[in-house]
Formats: C-alpha cells, structure tokens, sequence
C-alpha cells in the first residue's frame, strides 16, 4: 500500500492499518510539516464541538466513527498528552505541535512505515489492476493507493487519473478588501462581523478583527471566507458591528451626551477606540476635523452612530496565508471507507476531499477521521 502525503491524514491511514506493507511518499524532508505550524505552533488537534454545521457538507457518519475523543484517545495511546481550552479546542499539554509530530513519528518507526522522503510525485496511472506513481526519482507500482496530498499538491494528481474534483481554492484566509491606510495595523476586537457574499449567503461571527493595509484578518474574518470560498467567488461584502452590545439607538444617545465633553472633534472618540479608529469614523462619515464635539448636530451624531454599527468594506479577493482549501474529491464519488466508487482500491484522506472546516481544530480532525477510516478499510 502506498500512501501519497506525509501530512495529518497520510500518517494517521498509516498508523491505522493492519497492512504489513506500507510506504508513505512526500516532498518535504519530515513528516508532517504542515502540523508543526498549526495553531500558531502549538497544534489545535481538534474540537469537542465537532459536528456537521462547522464543516461545508455533512461528514456526521464519519464522525460517527472516528470523533474528537476518538483522536485524543488514539493520540494518548500514543504516549501524547492534551488537554481541552474553555472554548473546546484540544492542544498538546506541551502547547507545542512537535510534541505530536514527535510522537506520530515515533510510532510510524515503530510500525516500520517505509517514509520516501524528498520525492515529488509527478504522475499517477493504472496498469491493470496495478496503480503506478512516478516521482522526480522513482517509479512505484501497488495495488492500494491513498491520495493524501492535501489541498495545494492534488489536482495534479486527480488530472493525471482523469478524476473529476471541484477545483480548490483558498479558504480560511485573510479578505482583499480597501481598508484606509490610517487603521491598517488597529486590532479590534468582540467586534460582530457579518459577512454577505454576491449569491445573497449570510453569516455573522464575534471576535476581534485586524484592520490591514489591504484587507481584513483574524480569526472571525477567516472563519467567515468560507463562505466565499464555497461560491467559489471572493466577491460580497464585510460589515463590522464595533459596538454589538450597544444599539444603535442608545449609541446616539450616548454620542450626543459624548458633545458635552467640548472636545476638538478628533479626539472625540477618545476612550472608546484608539484615535486612528475615530478618524477613520469621521472621515467616513466626512465630518471636518477641525470642528469641537460641541458643534456637531444630531443628524452627524446619528451618522456616526450609523457607521459605528455599520462599518462596510466591500470584498474583493482572497488574501495570503489560508489554512486549508475549499473544493476537491466529492464525498458523493467515494464509497463509505472513501475508496473512490469507480476505481477500486483507490482512497482519499484529508484536504483532497471536498471537506472544509472551520478553525478551531475541525480540519485537523478531517484529516484524523478520514485517515483512520481509509487506514482500517485497508488490510
Ligand atoms: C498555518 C496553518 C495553520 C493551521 N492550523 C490548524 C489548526 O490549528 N487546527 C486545524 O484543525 N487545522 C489547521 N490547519 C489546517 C490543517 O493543517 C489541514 O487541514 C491539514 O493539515 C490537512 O491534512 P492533509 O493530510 O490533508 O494535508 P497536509 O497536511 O497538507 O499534507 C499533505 C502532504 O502531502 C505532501 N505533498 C503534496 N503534494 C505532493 C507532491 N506532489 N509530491 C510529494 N508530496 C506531496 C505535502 O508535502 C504534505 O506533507 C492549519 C493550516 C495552516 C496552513
């Protein structure tokens, strides 16, 4: 059995199967590179949370088979202690990713897991009942094959077998999108974001975002890129809420009241957001700066309350750095151990099937369910 990708997914199909024979190709020069940055180094391996509404199609009778405390449990058998943050999320008690790169890789020896390292796979075919890789090196035959390449490396490799996949395209990443150059760099935070792509979806999330000189970050707005992805169309639009607990009624109250301060108009929002914040406020809503609180007029006052509440940036594009990939194998092509319905003894793990997740660990577990699903399936 030959596994394409050292990654979350390959090594756990390796870890999980009775085959005698196993041989794991990937280009890098170690095995799991990608989890060594997951988590911002520390590795959220998964979520209790777990369930279908965090992931883009329904993935419950997998879940079903292989949950969040299935991984822990697997992983502890390991040798790898985790414990779980107050919002679900499950690290390594190091709070350190090599902690389980360390001990995947201690039980892949264990196992005798042959690991190519170094190897670019450049071509995948069949010969009979043979499937053939060839690499930048080397050319395998097997009669098993597990695609676990991830979201970036596969579309090569579907080509070259002529399997049908929807194309990937970054999701859980930054938003293009024109942000004035006075807040790039300003951080906020239990902001409500709401975002609205051009096909009319809609979805809201609290938590902090960061303004950047062309775009939008953070985890809220990664979270919420999704749905672009899926429509396959970075195009909609960002709407910021800066101040969800506070209607906009109330807002213009406490604005009005604010007038009293007698305070030259750009440092009017002193105290509530950091100074280039306020500008940016008072800019959209074009009020000179050269003015006092005191002389702004309720229809201004409800203005800025009105951009408070409703801070618009329209989308367009996909920024840098996403977490995984939207798009790939469809669920629907693989039989219900993920071996590919039309070519026997062919199997997907991981980011190469049409599985996407929030953040906050759910794609990790993707990678772990499907592994270990495809791993046990194979003897
Ligand atoms: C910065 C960052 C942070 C993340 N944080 C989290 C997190 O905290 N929690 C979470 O759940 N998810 C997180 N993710 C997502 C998570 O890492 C992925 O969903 C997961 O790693 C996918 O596993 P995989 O096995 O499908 O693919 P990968 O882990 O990408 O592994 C694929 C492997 O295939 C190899 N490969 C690809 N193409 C070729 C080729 N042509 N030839 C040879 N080898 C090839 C690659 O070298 C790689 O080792 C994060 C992702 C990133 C980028």
């Amino acid at each position: 059995m030959i596994i394409l990708g050292g990654g979350a997914s390959g090594c756990m199909c390796a870890l999980a199967t009775e085959c005698k024979d196993v041989c794991i190709i990937d280009r890098q020069n170690k095995i799991g590179k990608k989890i060594l940055v997951t988590g911002n180094g520390r590795c959220n391996i998964t979520n209790r949370n777990c369930s279908d509404d965090k992931y883009n199609t329904s993935i419950e009778k997998y879940l079903e088979r292989f949950s969040s405390f299935d991984t822990l449990r697997f992983f502890s058998n390991l040798g790898l202690e985790s414990f779980f943050d107050s919002e679900g999320r499950a690290y390594p008690l190091s709070n350190s990713a090599k902690s389980v790169v360390n001990v995947i890789e201690n039980a892949l020896t264990k196992k005798h897991v042959c690991i190519r390292h170094e190897e670019e796979i450049q071509e995948l075919s069949k010969q009979g009942q043979l499937y053939i890789v060839r690499t930048d090196k080397n050319e395998y035959a097997c009669e098993k094959l597990v695609i676990a390449t991830g979201g970036s490396g596969g579309e090569v490799m579907l080509n070259s077998l002529g399997i049908s996949f929807l194309p990937f395209i970054p999701s859980l990443c930054s938003l293009k999108a024109d942000v004035a150059r006075g807040i790039a760099n300003v951080r906020v935070s239990d902001v409500k974001v709401t975002a609205f792509s051009s096909h009319g979806v809609k979805k809201s999330e609290v938590g902090e975002v960061l303004f950047r000189e062309n775009g939008l970050s953070g985890i809220v707005i990664f979270n919420l890129s999704c749905i672009f992805a899926r429509e396959r169309l970075f195009h909609g639009e960002i709407v910021i809420d800066l101040l969800p607990n506070v209607s906009e009624k109330h807002l213009f109250e406490k604005l009005a009241f604010r007038r009293k301060l007698d305070l030259p108009v750009n440092k009017f929002f002193d105290g509530i957001f950091v100074r280039e914040l306020g500008w940016e406020i008072l800019r959209r809503c074009k009020i000179n700066e050269n003015r006092t609180s005191e002389q702004l007029a309720d229809t201004e006052i409800s203005s800025l309350a009105k951009a408070i509440k409703h801070l618009d940036f329209a989308v367009k594009g996909y920024g840098e750095n996403n977490q995984v990939c939207s798009g790939g194998v469809k669920l629907s092509e693989l039989d219900e151990n993920l071996q590919h319905k039309q070519m026997k003894n062919l199997y997907f793990c991981g980011e190469i099937c049409d599985v996407d997740g929030e953040c906050g660990g759910y794609n990790l577990q993707w990678a772990w369910t499907s592994g270990y699903i495809v791993g046990s399936a194979i003897r």
